[in-house]
């Protein structure tokens, strides 16, 4: 198979139209049209063979997390997804239909989430690699950042922390597992928070870890009540011989939203997760200071060490 063979192989299944794209895939560049009035917002993430997955992830799954984490960024901003560019690497050898199994998970990443794929590349290499690239728009300085939070702030999350970590378990529930392949990033209620959380960023790293970054990028400390954590699936966690708290705190890969607001906009906070379809939790709030503190049920404190993912271990 030749490289445009396979890029056409691969890129065929996506979307290619959409807003702002005039003109996508088959050029030496694309062209888009930012929409009027908006900043637009971009980031890049690479998923590798053998870091990030391997041969017991099915290859639709490898490529949409490879878009779904990337959109879940975006969500972070609180941002509408636009547009995908992807860079592809494989081995010599490489099974089309596996590249060809990848190209339709990240189609079907971007049909479900209205982003059209505008750009791609292929190059041979060691293993197999990903490296999405997305744009989106939000109004002109609108966008979620991590640095608006103020002491006193209540602090939420949306969703389940730890399930994608359990995921991992080789007794795992299917729901779990799930979580762990195909993330759903949390578009629609980033679009929510917009105007109402003072500071928001996705938990892609573990819950510990991600308010840390928050909190530094605030210039507050944070208080976490883990009563209050929407851990995993107690009795699967259990089974799978994991500890529950353990994964809620710093299993990572949850893509979930983590983001403070004023404690008197808590019932716009309920009604922005209601219309969103997601469940959000207050755990915490903000506080002076710096450093994160931990309470348990009993109301003692544990000063916090992040255990997160560190990508460069
Ligand atoms: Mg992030």
């Amino acid at each position: 198979m030749t490289e445009f063979e396979l890029i056409d192989r691969f890129t065929r299944p996506a979307p290619r139209a959409g807003e702002g794209v005039v003109l996508g895939i088959g050029d030496d560049a694309a062209v888009l049209r930012p929409p009027r009035g908006e900043d637009l917002v971009v980031t890049v993430d690479a998923v590798v063979e053998g870091v990030h997955f391997d041969a017991r992830f099915a290859p639709a799954d490898v490529g949409w997390k490879a878009l779904a984490v990337n959109l879940s960024d975006l969500a972070a901003m609180g941002a509408r997804p636009l547009w995908a560019l992807c860079a592809l690497t494989t081995r010599r050898g490489e099974r089309p239909a596996r590249l060809a199994g990848v190209g339709r998970g990240l189609a079907a990443c971007a049909r479900a989430h209205g982003v059209a794929l505008v750009g791609g590349n292929v190059s041979r290499a060691r293993e197999l690699s990903l490296t999405v690239t997305v744009a989106g728009a939000v109004p002109r300085g609108a966008a979620l950042t991590r640095a608006g939070g103020r002491p006193g702030d209540l602090l939420f999350v949306s969703g389940r922390l730890g399930e994608a970590a359990l995921g991992l378990a080789p007794q795992a529930p299917a729901a779990a597992r799930a979580r762990q392949r195909r993330p759903a990033p949390r578009l629609a209620l980033g679009l929510a928070l917009r105007g109402l959380a003072t500071a928001c960023l996705d938990v892609s790293d573990g819950l510990l870890q991600d308010l840390g970054h928050l909190c530094a990028a605030s210039g507050v400390g944070a208080r976490v009540e883990l009563a209050r954590l929407p851990g995993p699936p107690a009795r699967a966690a259990a089974r799978a011989g994991q500890d529950p708290l353990a994964l809620a705190c710093g299993g990572g890969e949850d893509y979930e939203l983590l983001f403070s607001a004023p404690p008197r906009r808590a019932g716009a906070v309920a009604a922005a997760a209601a219309r969103a379809g997601v469940a959000v939790t207050h755990i915490g709030a903000l506080v002076g200071g710096g450093g994160v503190r931990l309470l348990d049920a009993r109301g003692r404190t544990h000063t916090a060490r992040a255990r997160g993912h560190d990508h460069l271990r």
